[in-house]
This record gives structure tokens, sequence and C-alpha cells, in this order.
């Protein structure tokens, strides 16, 4: 047995199985440079997919690995949050400056769902209530109470929630009765649904709302322009919280606003953020009103979350992205993309979407005879991105959708290269969907 079909083995026998591995022969990465990494074998791809939106600006940024390698040298990697910690006050400062919360206070965590379940105690705490609202196709975690809030059934087809949740439409349209509706009169239908939802499935004392401006894991699904000013006149008239989760959204990464709810005009009462924001070290957290998060009347801790290593990373990070204007990057690569997509799209009838903003977007995938989702099409896609050197990820309610998030620091140069790997991507696998077609096989 190879090295590497042993090392898969290895994997299958104890790892969990939702861990499940991209590709049918699973990549290890072993080195990254730049926008692009290599794998065990010496390969070397540009990266679209970056652990979704993990390597915010890249692999081996001197900037990041200096700053961590200074916090190295004092010999302290953590001591305790009941010390004062230089690097979270100043990156707290920086996060609160940007959130445009009034009196916005932070708190570091560990990773997104840590996060999400930071926000979801501090507006239980302050609203006194276990009641909560979340969007249909949503995902905020993998722990109990964010698979609770998480709408995807691929994560919730057994949960067992601590809170009372409710789903909202909002950035499903699948449904037929919002068939062919104007954005307009869908985004209509949505706050008409959280009224009726109010009304008559809650006690009327609802702790808040959390969700994604644009969803993630549901496969890059955009709810309607203006949804969330809309929703926010309801919530706000019967004082229900507003949470943004930014995990996937936050620092630029849509081009339009450096926060994903930005592109709703929105601000949030909460915004929980992780991923990206240490460039690969682990960091997650939550920025609120400074009321909200004095809510938890807690007599103190000391946590893993926040500590000095992380913190020197996304002190980095984060002045990197704003020092090189990022968010204008993201919007100028992302338009080359997404309109290149969009103008190809018409020769394939295999893709049923294009959609996206700045540089996060996704190709949908339908069977073109019966235009049902395609998950094997999706899948045929990624390989043969693979095979041409690029990394795409795979997203969606039906896993057939093929997102993709660079890092922000993707060149001019590398956007049209990805752009054209795409392209002749989708010629291959339009291809192989009409060969089989013609054998009679099904796509
Ligand atoms: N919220 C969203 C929107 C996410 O996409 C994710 C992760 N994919 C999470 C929360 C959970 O973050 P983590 O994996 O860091 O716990």
């Amino acid at each position: 047995m190879s090295e590497h079909a042993n090392l898969l083995r290895r994997h299958r026998a104890v790892m969990p199985s939702w861990m499940a591995l991209n590709y049918q022969d699973p990549i290890e990465i072993v080195g990254g440079k730049g926008n692009r990494v290599t794998d065990a074998e010496g390969d070397t791809y540009l990266d679209f997919f970056t652990g979704i939106l993990t390597n915010m600006i890249g692999y081996d940024v001197p900037e990041v690995r200096e700053a961590v390698e200074r916090q190295l040298a004092t010999g302290v990697v953590h001591t305790s949050t009941a010390y004062l910690l230089r690097g979270q006050i100043e990156l707290a400062e920086k996060i609160a400056r940007l959130s445009g919360i009034p009196d916005a206070k932070v708190f570091f965590a560990n990773s997104g769902t840590e996060a999400n379940e930071t926000a979801l105690l501090l507006a239980a705490y302050a609203r006194r209530s276990d009641q909560v609202l979340a969007m249909r196709q949503s995902y905020h975690g993998r722990s109990f109470g964010a698979t609770g809030i998480t709408g995807n059934r691929a994560w919730t087809n057994l949960s067992y929630s601590p809170l009372n949740v409710h789903f909202l439409h909002g950035a499903d349209r699948h449904l037929p009765q919002f068939a062919g509706m104007s954005d307009e009169a869908y985004a209509d239908a949505c706050v008409q649904d959280l009224r009726h939802v109010l009304a008559t499935a809650t006690g009327g004392d609802v702790a808040a709302l959390i969700a994604e401006p644009i969803q993630g894991v549901g496969g890059f699904t955009m709810p309607p322009d203006g949804l969330f000013a809309a929703y926010k006149e309801v919530l706000d008239e019967a004082g229900i919280l507003f949470i943004s989760d930014e995990v996937q959204t936050a620092w630029g990464r849509t081009g339009q606003g450096f926060w994903g709810i930005d592109n709703h005009g929105v601000t949030p009462d909460m915004m929980t953020f992780a991923k990206g924001l240490g460039n690969g070290f682990a960091v997650g957290g939550v920025v609120a009103r400074g009321d909200l998060m004095d809510a938890l009347h807690a007599v103190g801790i000391s946590t893993f979350g926040g500590n000095p290593i992380s913190m020197a990373a996304a002190n980095a990070t984060l002045d990197y992205v704003l020092d090189h204007d990022l968010q204008a990057n993201a919007a100028r690569q992302g338009a080359t993309i997404i309109g290149g997509l969009k103008e190809a799209a018409a020769r394939f009838p295999v893709v049923k979407d294009v959609r996206g903003k700045g540089l996060m977007f996704a190709v949908e995938l339908a069977d073109p005879e019966t235009g049902e989702p395609s998950p094997p099409l999706a899948a045929a896609l990624m390989e043969a991105a693979r095979e041409r050197g690029l990394l795409v990820g795979k997203g969606g309610l039906y896993g057939n959708v093929v997102r993709m998030a660079p890092p922000l620091t993707l060149t001019a140069a590398e956007a049209l290269e990805g752009l054209g790997i795409l392209i002749a991507s989708l010629e291959s696998v339009t291809a192989d969907a009409g060969a089989k077609a013609a054998t009679g096989k099904t796509a």
C-alpha cells in the first residue's frame, strides 16, 4: 500500500465519517506560498478554496509569520485572559471601530461555532428568552447550540436543540410559490413570513434573529437586496436582536462592504466572526453593543480564546487587509470572475446559476434534461478543475454547488487563470454529460 493510500486508510479508521474529504483521490497539502498550495505528490494548485476562507491573505505571508515569531520569541504562547493582553485590546479596538456598532465591545473565541454560541448566550441573557429565529438552509457551526440554529438538513436531521428555534424563509427560493418572483416581491413574502411566525409560532418574547448575509455552506445563496433592512424594522418593533454571522462574509470579502451585512445597509446588534481573521490561526469572536456584551453577569473566566499567538496573527492579517485595501481588490477580481462566468454560463446547459459578490462566488449545477440539482455534476466539475490545477469547494442543500472563495490577495492574472480553468472544466463536464446522455446514462 502506498504511503498516500495508507494515510487515507488511517483517516477513515480514526476520523468521524462527517469529516468528509474532497475529491475521489483526496489531497494532502504540504506547502503553501502566495495564493497557491502544493500537495504531497508535488502538484501545485491555485487555491480558490482556501479551506473556504481560512487563508484570507494567502500562504506564508511574511507579515503574519514575523508577528507570530515575535510573539513566540517572548516565550509566551498563552498564559491567561485574567491578565492584560495587549494584542487582544488592540484587535478589539480595531474591530469595534470597524463594526459601526455603537459602544461596541469584543469577546474573542477560537472558532465560529464558539462565537455563535457566545452570541446566543448573550442574546438569551439580555432578552431573558430561549426563543431564536434562524434561516432555512443556514449553517452556524457544529456544537449543540449551533446545530440547533442550523437550517441545513445535512446538519440538523437529528438535532435536539437546547434552544426554541423557528426557521424563516429568506435565502431559500426553491419552493414553487417563490418561482419567478421579483426580488422585491420575494423580500415582501419573507417579511410576511417573519410577521406570521412571530404572531403565531412564538410566545412573542423572541431573543434574536441570527442570519448569514450570504449563506456559505448553503451554497452562497443570496437573500434578496433589502431583505435584512425590512426584517430589521420588524425586529426593532418587537425588541428582537439581530445577529449577523459574518464568519464567511467579513473583512471586505464581498467587495461592496467591509461586513457582509453592509450590502443590506443594516447595522446589527451583534456580529460573529472567525475563519480568515487569523489567516489559518484559530480565532473567532463576537462584536456586540456594550450593554449586550455585559448582559452576561459572570464572575470571570480565563479562556484559550484570544491567546497571544492568535492575536498576533489576527492583528497582522487585519492590518494587511486594510493597508492593501483588499476590499477593493475583492470587488475588482470578483467582478472579472463573476462577470466571466455569467457570460460563459449560457454555453453550458449544466449551469443552473452563477452568483456571488466580490471574492465569494458559486456555480450551481443541474441535470440539463430534468433541471434537478446534480451533485455528480458538481463533483465532476471539482475533479476537472483539480486536473487543471485549481482547488474549489462544494456546498448547497444538495451538494450541487461549486463554491469558491480565493484569498483576498488574488491578482488580476490569477483571477483570469482561475476563470480560464473553470470555463475549460465546464466544457469538459458538459461534453461528458452530453456523451452520457447520448448513451442513455444519466448525468
Ligand atoms: N458560521 C458560518 C457562516 C460558517 O460558515 C461556519 C464554518 N463553516 C461557522 C459558523 C463555524 O465556524 P467554525 O468551523 O470555525 O467553528
